[in-house]
Order: structure tokens, then sequence, then C-alpha cells
């Protein structure tokens, strides 16, 4: 099927390159073998900019820009890599950029704090529970004081995931399938982390668009199953309203994997980050603990488990996040 894109401001470096991990195929294939493992690396869509939000992003500031908006609002954690992609994106347009953030400056800024500072983004934080109970709120005082201002403010949800945002990655799974089929093979699995949805709804939604018998899973990071199954499903909906497609939501095949979240958003246990030290150290790929690292680490008890020893080839997505890396410096004591 030929896919028609709307407006769309090119910044990342594309394609990204495929990459197989032969080291870890071979350090973790069981006695019932495995899948190739090959890495889609979306950590090089740029240096700064890096990692899956720049896709999304393209789109998103493709819309805001055909609107006439002159700024950005967005949301996330203070270790967000998508508000530290936001603000350089916002730099590099010439726009304003306002980042609305979950916790509190405390000590000296940090990994991708750091980033949107010098970006010249404008920060402000907000303690957790007023944050989740008045995030709307938040958004509509800020577009309110901008336009007050005489600014005319686009907003951009957490992640960038809705309808518009998805269209980073119906695009990347072109790319993919493309890339795949370059190197000579059809991949059976594709797999990502899953934080916010859109990545995985992307990948999800342009599988299907492109009849591709690849199955996407996400590997959540943060809140459960039920919750990415219905995120999923909702930006794929709010994407057929946008494009009056007659995709019906329902009929995806939408695999979650929660198994491995760990304590909880941004908080891993000493195996993920051994693991992540481990991939290093085995193939030179840096992950990190909030997403790629805890994703991996899960992909990694699965193929052990045997769970995917009928499949050839499988992609894991590398969505980015190494500025969020440093920030975890005192849980690597084992390094020492
Ligand atoms: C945001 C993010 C994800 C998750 O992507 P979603 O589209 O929000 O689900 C994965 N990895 C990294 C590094 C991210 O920053």
């Amino acid at each position: 099927m030929e896919i028609s894109y709307p407006p769309r401001i090119q910044l990342a470096r594309l394609p990204t390159p495929l990459q197989p991990l032969d080291r870890i195929t071979e350090k973790f294939s069981t006695p019932h073998g495995g899948p190739r493992i090959w890495v889609k690396r979306d950590d090089l869509t740029e240096t700064a900019m890096s990692g899956n939000k720049l896709r999304k992003l393209e789109f998103v500031a493709g819309q805001a820009v055909a609107q006439g908006c002159d700024t950005l609002i967005t949301c996330g954690g203070v270790q967000s890599n998508h508000c530290r992609t936001t603000a350089l994106v916002g730099a590099r347009l010439g726009m304003r950029v306002q980042l609305i953030l979950r916790g509190e400056l405390d000590g000296i800024p940090d990994g991708n704090l750091l980033v949107d500072q010098l970006a010249g983004a404008s920060t402000a934080f907000y303690p957790p529970r007023q944050y989740f109970e008045e995030l709307p709120e938040l958004f509509s005082h800020w577009q309110e004081f901008y336009a007050q201002r005489g600014h005319k403010a686009f907003p951009i949800p957490t992640g960038a995931s809705d309808g518009l945002g998805i269209w980073g990655y119906i695009a990347a799974s072109e790319e993919l399938l493309a890339d795949c089929s370059a190197r000579g093979f059809v991949p059976e699995h594709i797999v990502c982390a899953t934080g916010s949805g859109g990545t995985q709804a992307g990948l999800t939604l342009g599988c299907q668009l492109l009849a591709s018998t690849a199955r996407v899973t996400g590997y959540a990071v943060c809140d459960n199953a039920d919750y990415f199954q219905s995120k999923v499903r909702a930006d794929v909906r709010h994407w057929s309203a946008l494009t009056k497609s007659d995709i019906d939501e329902n009929t995806l095949n939408i695999n979650v994997n929660a198994d491995y979240i760990g304590p909880g958003y941004a908080l891993a246990e000493e195996p993920v980050y051994r693991a992540i030290a481990d991939i290093a150290s085995l193939e030179g790929l840096l992950l990190d603990p909030v997403y790629t690292g805890k994703a991996f680490f899960g992909l990694l008890q699965e193929l052990h488990r045997g769970s995917y020893r009928d499949c050839k080839n499988l992609v894991f997505v590398h969505t980015g996040g190494q500025f969020g890396l440093f920030p975890h410096r005192e849980k690597f004591p084992f390094l020492l």
C-alpha cells in the first residue's frame, strides 16, 4: 500500500542503520536455538536530538509550522528524552519551547535537563501529584501565558504519542521493513521499549498498513499491559480520525510484555544495570536504564526461556536515551 504522509520537517538523519548483534545472538542462544538479533539504530537519528522522539517530532513540527505556531509546549519527567528532543528541535527551528516538568530541580542539572537548559527551553517544575492531577490545566495555563504575549503555542502530549506523532513510526516501519528486505530477510518479530505507547502504536499500525507479517511487541517500562493495550488503540483511533481512514483499531494485533517493569518507571534493579554493562562491553552499544536497557533485559530473559525459539530474525528498535544513563551513575558499583 502507498502511504501518503502529512507535512513533515526533515530533522533526523535517515535511514538509521540496521545492524546484527552476533555476539549477543551467540551468547544468548539456547540449546533450542533462537533468532538472529538485529538492532535498528534509532539512537542515531541525530546526536543531541537522538532517539525515537525525533521521528515523531518531524510530523509534529510540520503541523505546528503549518498552523503558524512559534512556540512548542510539552511535558515529561525531569529526565525526559522527549522534552530534551523538543527543546533542541525548537532551537533548531527558531521556536520557543516551554517544558512542563514532573519533579524538582535538585542540585546541579544533569543529563537531559542540562541539555534542555543549554537549548534555552523554559522549564517549570511541578510536584508529581500536582502534575498528574492538573496536567490539562497546566497546558492551558502555559498556552494562555504565551497567547497573552502575542505567541501561538502548539501543545505536544507526553512523548508526542498521539495520532499525529505516530506518523513517525509508521514511516519508520516502512524504513525498517525495507532495511530487512535489503539484507535478505523478513523479520518475524520487532521489539521496542514502550513508555507512552506511540512508538509501538506507529510500528503496529505501520506493519498492518504494509501487510507485514512481523509481530510487534512493546516491552513496557511503566504502567501495565491493559494500559498499553488501550493507549495504543487510542493513538490509532486518533490517527484514524485525523486521516479519515477506516482502520478499525480493534483489528490490530497489539502485543505487550509487562513482565519486566521492575519497581516502576525509571526504577530498575541490579540485573538491568548489569545487562547494560554486558551489552556495552559485548557490542559497543549503549542502553539506558529507563527504557532500552529495561526492555533489552526483558528480551534476553524471554530469549533464554525459549519464547522466540521458532523465530529466525528479530529486530530490536534502539529508541535512544543515552543522556538518561548518566544520572544513574551510582547504580554501577559493580564496575569499580
Ligand atoms: C520515550 C522513549 C521510549 C518509549 O517510546 P514511547 O513512544 O513513549 O512508548 C523508549 N525509549 C526511549 C529512549 C525513549 O525516550
